[in-house]
């Protein structure tokens, strides 16, 4: 890419109208015409080229950009030579509300050229991307792999390398149960510059909309993020007695499916039936829902959810049921 930001914010502008680009600049090119421009680039100049065109771009001191003016033809200088190199940002989208997004997650949207971006990612998110920016769905959902790891990766890499800033962007968190430990990997393997954006992560969202306190002085002191989806769409092995013992909360990923025998395995190692669980599904999306239980009568109660549901185990969400009055909670 090359021209001054304002050059870049032009496109919007330029549907429709004739552009005559007097620079090896392929990014830009591409650019123009995504944006509806029709790109001209002779190989040799003259003035006539200048008829009936909007806007000139031309190297710095190019005799276009002054016959362009004497015309009344918009015009503006461009970086030639030195490409600037392309990079990548894993960015955390957090929960799915947009005001949930950091501001340096907003900020890397606004300046990407490229987003890759999951299912988890909703409109209102992505409606931040810079316009012009290609947007690319590589629609990963638990169990279900639009696109494999390795060929995002390898897309990643291809258009850091040709010039653009590309924007990894994953729900919740980049590095919980994200893969962006592997993302993050191929790319400096590949010599990609790549920055990772955090996000909040969705039991941090669940627990805030519910006023559930992750941790509490004298109820949990410790506090668990599991998946409970494995290969095959199994329950992975966890050290339940350990986790059983370890009396501190337990937040669940990828859990809807497994969830009965989650419960089974937590209660076959010594954890109360009667635990205070609660399965949100959507944290903070307006569609957001809530199943108030215990381990003992959770599967049964959360087996209609069928979006993302983070599960809350533990003391702490019995507190925050008995403050909002969840009346709900069977034992
Ligand atoms: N990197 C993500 C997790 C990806 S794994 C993060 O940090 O949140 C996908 C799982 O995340 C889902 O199965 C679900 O358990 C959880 N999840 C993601 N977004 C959610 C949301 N808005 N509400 C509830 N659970 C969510």
């Amino acid at each position: 890419m090359s021209g001054s930001p304002e050059v870049l914010a032009l496109p919007l502008l330029l549907a429709g109208q004739t552009v005559l680009l007097l620079a090896e600049a392929p990014e830009l090119r591409a650019r123009l015409e995504a944006a509806g421009a029709v790109v001209r680039q002779p190989a040799a100049y003259a003035a006539e080229a200048l008829a009936g065109v909007a806007l000139c771009l031309a190297p710095p001191g190019h005799p276009a950009l002054q016959e362009a003016a004497a015309r009344g033809v918009l015009a503006s200088p461009v970086a030639v030579g030195a490409r600037k190199a392309g990079r990548a940002s894993l960015v955390g989208a957090g929960p799915g509300a947009a005001d949930l997004l950091t501001v340096r997650a907003r900020e890397a949207l606004r300046s990407a050229d490229v987003v890759l971006y999951d299912k988890l990612v909703g409109p209102e998110v992505l409606a931040l991307a810079r316009p012009g920016a290609r947007l690319i769905d590589v629609g990963k959902r638990c169990g279900r792999h639009a696109m494999r790891q390795a060929a995002i990766n390898a897309l990643i890499a291809r258009h850091a390398r040709a010039g653009a800033h590309v924007v990894r962007l994953k729900g919740g968190d980049p590095f919980v149960f994200g893969r962006g430990g592997e993302e993050l990997e191929s790319l400096r393997a590949a010599g990609v510059d790549t920055e990772v954006v955090p996000g909040i992560t969705a039991s941090l969202a669940a627990a805030a909309g519910l006023g559930v306190p992750l941790t509490h002085r004298g109820v949990s002191r410790s506090l668990h993020f599991i998946t409970a989806h494995g290969a095959d769409d199994r329950l992975p092995e966890h050290d339940w007695q350990a986790l059983a013992r370890a009396g501190g909360t337990l937040a669940v990923y990828m859990g809807v499916r497994t969830l009965p025998l989650l419960a089974a395995r937590l209660i076959g190692a010594g954890m109360a039936a009667g635990t205070p669980v609660v399965a949100v599904e959507n944290a903070s999306r307006d569609e957001e829902r809530r199943i108030w239980a215990t381990l003992g009568t959770v599967a049964e109660a959360a087996a209609g959810l069928e979006g993302p549901t983070l599960v809350l185990i533990g003391e702490v969400v019995g507190l925050a049921a008995a403050e909002a009055g969840e009346g709900r909670i069977a034992a």
